[in-house]
């Protein structure tokens, strides 16, 4: 089987996606922060990380995913005292409502998800390392801050360089009473309290104060997944400075390369903006589900465009997708009818479907993917159709079929296809017409069934009710 690949944004090429130790591929992904429903942009980026795991596996490679929970930070603080709930209760509501979220879309839960304010300790430890190293300074307020000069190969994830850095990092969250680093472009690692901060800090050797966002990601990616590792990924906003952030942290910090590989995706646009809280241009998987569509169809939306591209959010792409959905879900179904009990080789092959497991392995490439499932289906549709497939061969095809639905991470429970009770009664008196010759009237009735939303499939000696 083709070893899979991806593009890494370090190297600027495509690097196999195999594990270093040669066992398990340890990856990273930089989870939610737990303020608010998470929405549907947030999760392309997710439902791009849960394919690549699935490709990962479905080539029969382990995996270990860590994917963590942003508890603390300005938002989570500011929105908890907004309602007047505590940091905890107000972020393990919106936790919850992100798992409820993820099950539906049938995101394969990380093996580790661990929170930022469970780990202060792991980060103070890190910081100090790097307060030793020279690396990091306390400010007199208790800050503390990460020397960039002090890191030769700052930039080199961005590709961004001295001036541009500094301009960069201005826009990127740092407040003006961080008046006492060294220089504009350095970062915080823990940040002293402040007033508004209410009840929410924690004892350092440097006063009360709270991590700085990067900081929880190098700390609990290297605790589970060791210094070096596999892959880390997240949507190309964290590329700088987060993940620059990260790098010069973790490198500083333990002497070793950090992330081998890079994997960015990029953004849900909505009418040519990236869809975002701060802009107010948000969906969320309720309001898709109110539209009448499901999450399956969503995930759909998101794997039909190339993750390296901007994908633009409309409802006729989610319309499109639930109809894909519906073919396949069809087809599985009139595969399990013609397999009856037979039982074709359960082998571990992709069969037909080899060519979906290619497109996917070469670089994530969803689209084409999905395009040459099509294909499959249509050739094996025509076979079905004109009894060209044998109950064994169905069989095996249906479990290959599943086999590669895993890949995507479709479901296809077989939602029941049972036509109503008026519907089956006009087909039968179409087929009793067509059997006594009378051919305008079935086709008289055959349209009835149609515009209920119908289309009667004749089999050698009877009919079927498919949904139109
Ligand atoms: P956050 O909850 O803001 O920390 O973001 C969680 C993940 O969603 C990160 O990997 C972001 O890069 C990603 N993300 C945020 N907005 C979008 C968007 N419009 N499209 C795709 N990914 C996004
Ligand atoms: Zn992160």
């Amino acid at each position: 089987m083709k070893t899979p690949s991806i593009y890494d944004t370090l190297t600027r090429s495509l690097q196999p996606l195999s594990p270093a130790d040669g066992e398990t591929f340890r990856f990273y992904c930089c989870g939610p922060t737990v303020y608010g429903p998470a929405h549907v942009g947030n999760f392309r980026t997710f439902i791009i990380q849960d394919v690549l795991r699935r490709v990962i596996e479905g080539a029969g490679i382990a995996t270990k995913h860590v994917r963590n929970i942003t508890d603390v930070d300005d938002k989570t603080i500011r929105e908890s005292q907004t309602e007047g709930k505590s940091l905890k209760e107000f972020t393990t509501y919106w936790l919850d409502r992100f798992h409820t979220d993820c099950q539906a879309l049938n995101l394969l839960t990380p093996h580790v998800e661990p929170s930022a304010v469970a780990h202060i300790p792991s980060q103070i430890r890190m910081i100090e390392q790097l307060i030793a190293k020279g690396h990091a300074y306390a400010a007199e307020d208790g800050s503390v801050y990460y020397r960039v000069s002090s890191f030769d190969s700052y930039g080199k994830l961005s590709n961004l360089q001295g001036r541009e850095i500094t301009t960069c990092a201005h826009g990127h969250g740092h407040t003006d009473d961080e008046y006492d680093r060294e220089s504009a472009s350095d970062f915080a690692l823990w940040k002293a309290h402040k007033p508004e901060d209410g009840p929410n800090a924690w004892p350092s050797p440097w006063g009360d104060g709270r991590p700085g966002w990067h900081m929880e990601c190098s700390a609990m990616s290297i605790e589970y997944l060791g210094e070096t590792f596999d892959l880390h990924g997240g949507g190309v906003d964290l590329i700088f400075p987060h993940h620059e952030n990260e790098i010069a942290q973790s490198e500083a910090a333990t002497g070793k390369p950090f992330a081998r590989i890079w994997f960015h995706s990029a953004h849900l646009m909505v009418e040519g903006q990236k869809m975002s809280k701060s802009l107010g241009n948000l969906y969320t998987l309720d309001d898709i589900r109110e539209r009448g569509y499901d999450a399956m169809a969503l995930r759909y939306v998101m794997v039909s465009g190339n993750y390296r591209q901007p994908l633009n959010f409309t409802w006729d792409s989610l319309k499109a997708g639930q109809s894909a959905l519906r073919r396949l879900r069809q087809f599985d179904h009139d595969l399990m009818r013609l397999a009856g009990s037979a039982t074709g080789d359960a082998d571990n092959a992709w069969g037909p479907f080899e060519a979906v497991y290619d497109a996917l392995a070469e670089n994530l490439n969803t689209p084409d993917a999905l395009g040459r499932l099509f294909k499959a289906v249509h050739d094996l549709e025509r076979r079905l159709h004109t009894n060209d497939l044998a109950p064994e061969e169905a069989s095996r095809v249906r479990a290959q079929l599943h086999r590669t639905m895993d890949l995507f991470g479709f479901t296809l429970e077989s939602e029941p296809v049972e036509a109503p009770e008026e519907v089956r009664q006009l087909a039968q008196q179409r087929w009793d017409a067509k059997t006594a010759r009378d051919f305008a009237r079935a086709d008289e009735l055959r349209a009835k069934v149609s515009e209920l939303g119908w289309t009667i499939r004749d089999a050698k000696d009877g009919f079927e009710l498919v949904r139109n």
